[in-house]
């Protein structure tokens, strides 16, 4: 039951006291009882001695039972006897006989009767009165007259008198007892509660109006209490509390601020979500901005409204994993806009209690800029490489071209070179040819005569045929080395070169007949023309053929075959000869062009190693190219090109 402290202290301490005060009159009762009983057994003892002591001297006196009597209504009539009897026991109703009056009438009579005093109060007619029936024993100076023993119980005397003064004596004390007992109860009581009231209930209520302030947001308030007991120590400590609330709470408002600026102002999108029912339950302004959804629409949204369609299974997966490890990343996320476009996100969570419900803090980071940003650097990347490899390509184009710059410098530098040493050694060969070619011819021409006039049978003859055959091959010799050093500088015209092969073919045919030598022609129709001088490209075919007859040996077949090329460097008649014989030894394969350079017997024959040389110097003089190499299947190959002949151009 809900009282006011006030009047529950009221209740309290009236209560206390009046449970006091009724003990105390509970007590004056009893003990006024006791009192009553005390001073009734004593004045009915001190009234029935009084009575005894007549009754004796009445029956000393002789005066028998009519005396008895008489002394008995004196008493009777005495102020406060209500009642006095003799009541006779069995010795004196044998002696004297029984009269109406004298009989025992209750158990306190016969208790007498046995020697036992027998006392209690009656009441009567509104008050009370106390009853003694007192035992008259026999005494020695009665024997005379009694026929009982002495010390036998005669009889009794029961006496009922008036308590009734006494009651109203103990009334009044009682009802003053009573009037002081309330006066006292009703002042203490408000003395109490004005006490209470000053000393408690103010001070308390003083704290409660301080509670109430407090608890209403005045941490201001403090109730300053000063009644130098334990209430002013509690109000101490109240204020204390107050002030340590107050602080505490301006230190919670300025960290919940700052959480609060950590949270709303954060680039990135914060949201809070609920594990049990995946629910978001607030988000910050970034997380708004992000989805398109407006805080309050956020905070009321299931999570999985914003998990891209095709990924739900994955994300409610990755989710689980949160909850169980507590915090978890996820790269390479997205959520759905409210617009239906997706943003990717990377996203970092953790869980945290909040009201104690478990809750999912997680940070989505909008990777959308990133993304555009790689995407930028991937297609600058990209460029890069493509710019970098056309780079690559030009560089490779002109590291080709100055590798080819290169390689035909060098290539000059040797001919020049080769130049310089053919041009020295064909000087120096002309000039021994030609100072040969005198004293040569005049051997010939002198061993001819001495031939003519020498015999067959003549041992000289033989003789002379060698000096005339050893003649002969000096003076071919020094014929090729003045064609070598000096290629006659017969006419250039435009030709054919398949017409040219043709011709030397058929000069030579005869010669391989004879070695059984196949030849295989193939020819190109329509070559182009070629500027040139048609005796020395024939040489150079001739040179070339008599190598490959000479490789292939008897049985052996030569291929001939002319084409025209198209390159960078213009439009060429191509002439090839390709033979199987044993093909260009590796190890001279870099010589074979120098002047005298053979590896074949030098004994009967022409093969001075003068061949090539003569050959490369006349292709040369006509603006071509002669190389040599092996062919893949065995033998030897010559390929000669010459330019394709232009109107106006002459071959320096
Ligand atoms: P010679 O024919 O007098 O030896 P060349 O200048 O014509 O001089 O040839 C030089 C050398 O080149 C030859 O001795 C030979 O070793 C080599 N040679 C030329 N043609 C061929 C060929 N078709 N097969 C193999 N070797 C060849």
């Amino acid at each position: 039951m809900r009282l006011k402290l006030t009047n529950r202290f009221a209740f309290y301490i009236g209560g206390i006291l009046l449970a006091g005060i009724l003990s105390l009159i509970a007590y004056d009762i009893h003990s006024n009882s006791v009192l009553l009983r005390d001073i009734g057994r004593n004045e009915a003892s001190l009234f029935l001695n009084t009575v005894s002591e007549e009754l004796f001297v009445s029956m000393r006196s002789g005066s028998g039972r009519a005396g008895n009597l008489a002394v008995i209504e004196r008493f009777k009539k005495l102020s406060g006897v209500e009642d006095l009897r003799i009541i006779h026991g069995a010795s004196l109703d044998k002696q004297f006989g029984i009269e109406e009056g004298e009989i025992p009438v209750d158990a306190m009579d016969r208790k007498a009767l046995e020697g036992v005093p027998a006392f209690g109060l009656e009441y009567r007619d509104g008050h009370r009165a106390a009853r003694l029936v007192m035992p008259v024993t026999m005494k020695e100076d009665c024997t005379g007259c009694h026929i009982s023993r002495p010390g036998q119980v005669n009889g009794a005397l029961s006496v009922s008198l008036s308590l009734g003064k006494y009651e109203g004596v103990i009334a009044g004390h009682t009802r003053k007892f009573i009037y002081w007992g309330g006066g006292i109860l009703a002042i203490t009581s408000i003395a109490a509660l004005v006490l209470v009231r000053r000393r408690l209930l103010d001070p308390m209520d003083k704290l409660k109006e301080a509670a109430l302030a407090i608890a209403g947001g005045d941490l201001s308030w403090r109730v300053r209490l000063r009644t130098g007991d334990e209430i002013e120590d509690l109000g101490r400590a109240f204020d204390e509390m107050a002030e340590s609330l107050s602080e505490a709470t301006e230190r919670l408002e300025y960290l919940s601020e700052r959480h609060l600026k950590l949270v709303q102002s954060a680039a990135d999108a914060i949201v809070l979500k609920d594990i049990g029912t995946k629910m978001i339950v607030d988000a910050n302004p970034a997380a708004s901005v992000l989805t398109g959804y407006s805080v309050d629409e956020l905070a009321n949204t299931p999570s999985e409204r914003l998990y891209p369609p095709g990924r739900q299974e994955e994300y409610r997966e990755v989710f689980k994993r949160w909850v169980h490890d507590g915090k978890g990343y996820l790269h390479g996320g997205a959520i759905v806009k409210k617009d239906g476009f997706e943003v990717p996100i990377e996203i970092a969570a953790s869980v945290l209690t909040l009201d104690g419900r478990p809750m999912m803090q997680e940070i989505w980071r909008d990777l959308s800029e990133r993304k555009g940003f790689e995407d930028t650097i991937r297609r600058h990347v990209v460029e890069l490489q493509e710019t970098v490899k056309e780079r690559t390509l030009e560089l490779n184009n002109s590291l080709k071209e100055l590798g080819e710059a290169y390689r035909k410098l060098k290539e000059s530098e040797q001919k020049l070179i080769e130049a310089a040493k053919l041009v020295s050694l064909g000087e120096m060969g002309a000039g021994i040819a030609h100072e040969l070619n005198s004293p040569i011819a005049g051997i010939l021409s002198i061993t001819e005569a001495l031939i003519k006039r020498t015999p067959d049978d003549n041992p000289n003859h033989h003789l002379l045929m060698k000096v005339r055959e050893a003649a002969v091959r000096s003076k071919y010799i020094i014929m090729d080395m003045l064609t070598y050093a000096r290629p006659s500088k017969g006419a250039f015209a435009p030709m054919y070169l398949n017409e040219t092969v043709k011709a030397t073919l058929g000069l030579f045919a005869s010669e391989l007949n004879v070695g059984a030598i196949t030849i295989v022609a193939d020819y190109e129709p329509g070559l182009p023309e070629v500027f040139g001088n048609q005796g020395q490209m024939m040489q150079v075919l001739l040179n070339i053929i008599k190598n490959a007859r000479d490789a292939v040996g008897p049985g052996g077949t030569i291929f001939i075959s002319t084409r025209s090329v198209q390159d960078r460097e213009g439009v060429f008649s191509v002439v090839e000869i390709r033979d199987t014989g044993p093909g260009i030894k590796e190890d001279i394969r870099d010589r074979i062009f120098d002047p005298f350079f053979t590896t074949k017997e030098k004994g009967g024959g022409l093969n001075i190693g003068l061949g090539l040389p003569i050959a490369k110097s006349i292709v040369n003089g006509h603006g071509g190219r002669i190389e040599a190499f092996n062919h893949e299947g065995g033998g030897a190959v010559f390929r000669i090109r010459f330019p394709a002949h232009k109107e106006g151009l002459t071959v320096p």
